[in-house]
């Protein structure tokens, strides 16, 4: 059938008319590899332990507060603040909701705040290996990363602490991912006072840990924290997110923020989320339990697995390479991730999911293992 349309032909957009190269992209932008996410394949049926997403499904509290704000009111703007998200936060973790701003996912956050404080030539920290996308904002904004590797036991090391004069924002996410692994608090404390600019602890697996940092936001107004619903709200797809800080600082964030950077499904869905701390607590237990089935089985099956307090576990074997296993598994349809840090080694990050989902990823490792 011919539908009439006109084909496609890509043209060049690099030449002036009188034929000279140029090319309009940012040098910054043209240089920079961009993020590669997880994978997420759309189509076949896929046992998905590779992107810490939550393996239940939300509160159902939660696409039915999705309906009812989708059948009243999609013709305004939504509200820009989300406030009613922000009141019903601030009640559950003890936070003034002046303290609270709101994102399309904590890399929205992310963003907002290297797009304000951080400019072109200045420095932004982070240790290694952590999460990648903290190399895309500092490229985005054509700053210089500084990545400073962990100790072997997943510390932070000397130079993390030293301050800088164009060092405009560190990083921590903690736990930390792949590890799974936290820094303690006072460790934080004296890290805000030594590089004295400001902290962002990157908080995504913070509730399936014992400690926060939330406390800290109070004791020194350079550190800030960030979490998201998207892995213990099982909220992926939802996309939100949200920062702890002190007023001063969600002011300024706000002039940098998109308008309406939370759409009025998301606010409303986030809301009804962290309304029900019932369904909250009950998936964090399950997920707890089967973390340690999940490091216990792996230990059995010979692989060093690093303690987690997130909802996965960062495993290796001594005997050999893990990236064949990792590629047997995705042929059988479990997907894990592979990671191979340049001076630090490879290992797989498995999350956490269902005891069905576990049990199957279980056995096919220990088929590949006695091969
Ligand atoms: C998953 C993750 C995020 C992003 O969370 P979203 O809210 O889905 O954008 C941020 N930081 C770390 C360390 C993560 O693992």
């Amino acid at each position: 059938m011919d539908l009439g349309l006109i084909p496609f032909t890509a043209k060049t957009f690099a030449a002036r008319n009188d034929g000279t190269d140029v090319n309009y992209f940012r040098p910054q932008i043209e240089q920079m590899d961009g993020y590669t996410p997880g994978e997420q394949p759309q189509t076949g049926k896929f046992i998905k332990l590779n992107t810490n997403e939550n393996p239940y499904p939300p509160s159902p509290a939660v696409p039915a507060a999705i309906m009812r704000a989708a059948e009243s009111g999609l013709q305004r703007y939504p509200d820009p603040l989300a406030t009613a998200f922000r009141l019903r936060a601030g009640e559950v973790l003890g936070v003034d909701p002046e303290w609270i701003l709101c994102g399309n996912g904590s890399d929205d956050i992310l963003t907002i705040l290297t797009r304000a404080l951080v400019g072109d030539g200045q420095w932004l920290r982070f240790p290694s290996p952590s999460y990648v996308l903290y190399q895309t904002l500092a490229d985005l904004q054509g700053a210089a990363a500084e990545q400073v590797a962990f100790s072997a036991d997943w510390q932070l090391t000397e130079a993390f602490y030293q301050g800088r004069d164009d060092l405009r924002l560190v990083l921590l996410p903690n736990p930390n991912s792949p590890s799974g692994t936290l820094i303690e608090a006072d460790a934080i404390l004296d890290l805000a006072q030594r590089v004295d600019c400001p902290v962002l602890i990157d908080e995504a697996y913070v509730d399936f840990s014992e400690q926060s940092c939330l406390p800290l936001v109070q004791q020194d107004p350079r550190i800030m924290v960030c979490r998201t619903l998207s892995k213990s709200y099982g909220l992926a797809g939802l996309r939100f997110g949200f920062l702890v800080a002190q007023p001063v600082m969600i002011d300024a964030l706000r002039k940098v923020k998109d308008s309406y950077n939370c759409d009025a499904l998301s606010i409303a869905g986030a809301t009804a989320a962290i309304d029900d701390q019932a369904w909250f607590a009950d998936n964090r237990q399950k997920i707890l339990t089967t973390r340690s089935h999940l490091a216990g089985e792996l230990r059995r099956l010979g692989y060093e697995v690093i303690d987690s307090s997130a909802n996965f576990v960062w495993c290796y074997r001594h005997d050999q390479s893990v990236e064949q296993i990792y590629r047997r598994l995705k042929e059988q349809r479990v997907l894990i991730r592979y990671m191979n840090y340049p001076g630090w080694g490879e290992g797989l990050r498995i999350s956490v999911g269902t005891d069905e989902q576990i049990a199957v990823c279980l056995q096919l490792l220990a088929d590949v293992v006695v091969d």
